[in-house]
């Protein structure tokens, strides 16, 4: 059966947003970016968004239930042929317990891009965003075509306050203590596959494709 749900499971940096984007370009499917989600609903200073400022700038997991009401809103509101990709959530076990009520018994997979501690700092501190559509770039390896510009929408690209390195520490630090316990959660479900996210994004991709006959 064709899977209509993708999850992508990862520390910071491992390249979730960018395989995403990738993915739902490919196959025309919704990418639900958590983080991205987050960081709008902070910019437009709504209730939820001010809630959750305080635990995304200090690298920390914002509460389960703004999270969980986040993405139970995004996923009511859009109901997609191709079905969706989910970046950066779920992160904790009560979240993966309650996406499965919200999964309403589609079946999915969950890629897991695993890569070093040392691979990401290195790569979080050259990464840059752009500030009108969220399109990422690594200074190096995605280097927008003109400096500081998003060859997207034309929009000014910014480090995320989140990627200066005492947080990247922080948000690493949180994801070994909270998020990786989710490895063995869905390993024993027999659901999660495992790709290097070192390699270069064809690479990455490839290989998904592949583990999880896309
Ligand atoms: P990301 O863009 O995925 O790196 O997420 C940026 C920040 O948003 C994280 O460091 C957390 O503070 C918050 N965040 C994103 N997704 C979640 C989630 N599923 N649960 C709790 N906090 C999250």
């Amino acid at each position: 059966m064709r899977r209509k749900i993708l999850v992508l499971l990862g520390p910071p940096g491992a390249g979730k947003g960018t395989v995403g984007a990738t993915l739902a370009k490919i196959y025309h499917w919704l990418l639900v970016s958590c983080g991205d989600l987050l960081r709008e609903a902070i910019r437009k200073g709504t209730k939820t968004g001010k809630m959750a400022r305080q635990f995304v700038e200090k690298g920390e997991l914002v509460p389960d239930r703004l999270v969980l009401e986040l993405i139970g809103e995004r996923l009511q509101r859009e109901n997609p042929v191709g079905g969706f990709i989910i970046d950066g959530f779920p992160r904790t076990l009560n979240q993966a317990e309650q996406f499965d009520h919200l999964a309403e018994g589609v079946p999915y997979a969950v890629i897991y891009l695993k890569a070093s501690d040392d691979f990401l700092i290195n790569r979080l501190a050259q990464r840059r965003i752009c500030e009108s559509c969220g399109a990422i770039y690594h200074l190096v390896n995605i280097p927008p075509r003109h400096s500081g510009v998003c060859d997207a929408c034309g929009g000014r690209l910014i480090q995320r306050d989140d990627d200066r390195p005492e947080v990247i520490k922080n948000r690493l630090e949180v994801y070994h203590r909270q998020t990786a316990a989710l490895l063995d959660y869905y390993r024993s479900r027999g659901i999660l596959f495992e790709v290097s996210g070192e390699g270069k994004l064809e690479n990455t991709i490839n290989e998904i494709q592949e583990k999880c006959a896309l």
